[in-house]
């Protein structure tokens, strides 16, 4: 494709030099002929009507002398460039421009025909065989009495003509020239403005749709190609990134898969062939429904998040009581907390705060948040508090812990998908590294944010807007 482009481009230069030429050789000269002929013709039968009417017309009035009129055409001829003949309808020559009259010594143009000119003034030719070259002539009559008594002849020499038509088509000559070359110009214009970015366009693309799509694409300009290009370089961008992250998370899914899978093949196995002895089978066991479970969380996950990928808008919004929601959270994990020896504090707006929203989904983000909370906060001195609260007709939920914290590099991953920071590693083998992920997509799908502030060894505070409720107004109003 791209290489017909530009020879479709050269084609139509070249057809374009080549008509060019054409043209002007056949069209151009051709009118160039007929006009300086037409113009000519017309000049000297102006003239030749003139002298009919006046020197010539006298002559045959014998008002003037033969001498006199021969003084005067011949003046005029000089004048003119060109020689004046006065002949009788038969043929007779009255005077010319250029021989002295001789009355007694009679003249006769046998070929002469008034007719030669047809339905026009003028004719080109030997002027009835009087000239050796060929001649443009005219013949306007000279009429007396109502009838025409003579012609006035003005011929003039062809070549003459010819080099006035040469000289304009010369100038139509040089004038295509001059356009030719200014079309080089356009041709180099095209070439490096359209066609060399359309090239290196076209490289990247084959490049792309061969699979690789880190092939840098640079085109500089700031036009509608720049702007094209700009457009690829960053589809393939994105494309890059997404088969990147979906190989990590291929990867990520295989190995998360795989070690709950091995321990469970190697524990069943070592006690199916006595190597742990019966009395130790409960020990085992345990840990292998440990694993189960947390394989059972990463399935779970997973269907959450291609749940909330897949129909992530579909949310069943309602208003609800976002204080009511934190309690009934806060209670599932009272257990934990006291295993734990964490204290769960809830610093709650009035009785009632109204949020809306998809209240189960809104309901997982808080688990979620309050359990790594819990999760990674130490046991003893731990203290979790959740916080609501109002803000601009929105509210606001966070969850704050004085835990491990972030460290500064991991934060603005924790919400990717299978991400666990290096500092949580030890502490939480059960992790999937998908909560924060189902999190974040849920307040997305709200149209809302989530923020963490995290400092290491210190705490973090998860914190996530909602869409505040009309209900909430009303309650002020009472
Ligand atoms: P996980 O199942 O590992 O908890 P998450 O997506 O919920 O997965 O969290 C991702 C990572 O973010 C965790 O592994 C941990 O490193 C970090 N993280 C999340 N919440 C906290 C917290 N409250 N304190 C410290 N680190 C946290």
């Amino acid at each position: 494709m791209r290489k017909t482009l530009y020879l479709k481009f050269i084609l139509a230069y070249l057809l374009f030099g080549v008509f060019g030429f054409i043209g002007v050789a056949t069209f151009v000269t051709s009118m160039i002929t007929d006009r300086c002929v037409r113009r000519n013709a017309d000049d000297l039968y102006r003239e030749a009507t003139v002298i009919a009417n006046t020197y010539a017309a006298e002559l045959y009035s014998t008002t003037t002398s033969l001498d006199t009129v021969y003084r005067q055409i011949s003046a005029l001829s000089a004048y003119m460039d060109a020689d004046i003949w006065i002949i009788n309808p038969s043929g007779r020559l009255v005077v010319n421009s250029f021989s002295v009259p001789e009355p007694d010594n009679e003249t006769v143009i046998t070929s002469f025909d008034p007719g030669v000119t047809g339905t026009g003034f003028y004719f080109v030719g030997r002027f009835f065989d009087q000239y050796e070259g060929s001649r443009l002539s005219v013949l306007a009559p000279i009429i007396g009495g109502y009838r025409i008594k003579g012609y006035v002849c003005i011929t003039k020499s062809y070549a003459d003509i010819e080099r006035e038509i040469n000289s304009n088509v010369n100038i139509a000559y040089l004038e295509l020239l001059v356009l030719i070359l200014l079309s080089v110009i356009i041709l180099i214009f095209f070439t490096e403005i359209v066609y060399r970015p359309l090239r290196r366009i076209t490289t990247a693309t084959e490049q792309y749709a061969s699979g690789n799509m880190h092939y840098e694409l640079s085109v500089d300009s700031e036009d509608e190609m720049g702007y094209l290009a700009a457009s690829l370089n960053y589809m393939a961008h994105q494309i890059a990134r997404s088969e990147d992250d979906q190989k990590k998370f291929i990867a990520n899914i295989s190995h998360d898969f795989r070690s709950p899978l091995t321990s469970i093949g190697g524990f069943l196995e070592a006690m199916l062939d006595g190597t742990i002895p019966p009395e130790s089978h409960g020990k085992y066991l345990r840990i292998v429904q440990n694993e189960t479970s947390r394989l059972t969380k990463l399935t779970n996950g997973l269907l959450a998040l291609n749940n909330l990928n897949t129909s992530g808008m579909l949310l069943n919004r309602t208003d609800f009581n976002i204080n009511d929601m934190i309690r009934r959270v806060a209670a599932s994990f009272e257990q934990t907390c006291a295993k734990k020896r964490v204290t769960l504090e809830l610093v709650l707006l009035g009785e009632e705060l109204y949020a809306n929203g998809d209240e189960e989904r809104i309901e997982q983000v808080l688990y979620n948040l309050t359990d790594n909370a819990i999760k990674f906060t130490p046991s003893g001195t731990g203290v979790v508090r959740i916080e609501s609260s109002e803000r601009h007709k929105k509210v606001f939920v966070s969850v704050r812990d004085n835990g491990i914290g972030i460290p500064k590099k991991d934060i603005g991953q924790i919400f990717d998908r299978f991400y666990k920071s290096d500092l949580s590693r030890g502490r939480d083998k059960t992790g999937t590294g998908l909560g924060l992920s189902i999190v974040r997509e849920i307040i997305r799908a709200h149209g809302e944010n989530i923020n963490v502030v995290s400092t290491e060894g210190v705490g973090s505070e998860f914190t996530f807007s909602l869409p505040g409720s009309r209900i909430n107004d009303e309650l002020e109003d009472i």
